[in-house]
Order: structure tokens, then C-alpha cells, then sequence
């Protein structure tokens, strides 16, 4: 297995579109399983979409290790067939947008098609944690950011404050 890079913003291949999977093989386990390999790396995060590591297809691997157990899950291409009404708030962070934290509302819950990575399909409910976590996903494969969400201004300090950031890394 391979750690792969994670892009950060304003990186362009974070802002393109994914394209379907259509062929179950080894290349796409292979993938999944470096995509696993990169999230445990970060020891922080909970979801990685492939755009996220410069792969333009609708692959997305959530562990939200679940009373402290690992529990993985893998969506290939993840649709959504329903949205709730009810919204919920909760605060939102990204690989891609290191340090940087905002509130964002999406719907509290949400019906998901997806396929394994065999190819099996499963349709499930997910709410809470879970919801918010592939609702995020999700937008990363239509190249759409949590931080589009905010106001033009906060948009522009969270920018800042990455690139700020990374000059502090590089030196
Ligand atoms: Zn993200």
C-alpha cells in the first residue's frame, strides 16, 4: 500500500468533477486501499474522497471509528436519492483545508445508494455523524468545498490562512 499526497487548496484538481467508476478490479482495490492507507496517516481524519488525492473518480472511504473501533466504509459512486428536511449545524473540517474549521447546515439526513468495491449495492438511511461526513464526501466528487458554503469573506481568510500556513511548513 502507498500513502498518497493530500492536495490542499487552491489546488485546480480540487474544484473538477469525478468521473463514475464502471469496472470493479484490482486497479480500484488497489486504489481504495492506498486511500485508507493516506487517511490513517493523517490520525485525524474521517473521510477522504480520491479528488482529494488527485484521482477524478467518484471513490469516497469514511472511518469514523466508532467507539474507538475502526469502521470502515467505502462508497463507489455515491449517489443521493433523498435529502430530510430537517437541517442540523455542525462543525466541519478538511484534509484538503488543513486547520480550518467552520459551522456549516446541511440536511440532518440522508438516503445514500452506493456500491462496494466489489460491486455489490447497498441503499441506507445515514444520519448524524455519518451523514454530514458523506454529504462532504460527496461534494469533493462534484469539486464543490465546505468552504464554498461560506460567505465570500470568510471564504477568502480561510484561504489565506491555509496558504499562511503552508509557507510556515515550507520553511
Ligand atoms: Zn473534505
Amino acid at each position: 500500500m502507498t500513502t498518497l499526497e493530500i492536495l490542499t487548496i487552491p489546488d485546480p484538481r480540487l474544484k473538477r468533477k469525478s468521473i463514475e467508476i464502471n469496472s470493479f478490479d484490482d486497479q480500484l482495490k488497489k486504489t481504495v486501499a492506498d486511500m485508507y492507507e493516506t487517511l490513517y496517516a493523517t490520525g485525524n481524519g474521517i473521510g477522504l474522497a480520491a479528488p482529494q488525492v488527485g484521482i477524478l473518480k467518484r471513490i469516497v472511504v469514511i472511518d469514523l471509528k466508532v467507539d474507538g473501533n475502526s469502521s470502515p466504509i467505502t462508497f463507489i459512486n455515491p449517489k443521493i436519492v433523498r435529502f430530510s428536511e430537517t437541517k442540523s449545524v455542525n462543525e466541519e473540517g478538511c484534509l484538503s483545508i488543513p486547520d480550518y474549521y467552520s459551522e456549516i447546515e446541511r440536511p440532518q439526513e440522508v438516503d445514500v445508494e452506493w456500491f462496494d468495491e466489489d460491486g455489490n449495492k447497498s441503499n441506507k438511511t445515514l444520519n448524524g455523524l455519518l451523514s454530514t461526513c458523506i454529504q462532504h464526501e460527496i461534494d469533493h466528487l462534484n469539486g464543490i468545498l465546505f468552504i464554498d458554503y461560506l460567505s465570500k469573506l470568510k471564504r477568502k481568510l480561510a484561504i489565506e490562512k491555509v496558504k499562511k500556513n503552508q509557507l510556515k511548513h515550507n520553511k
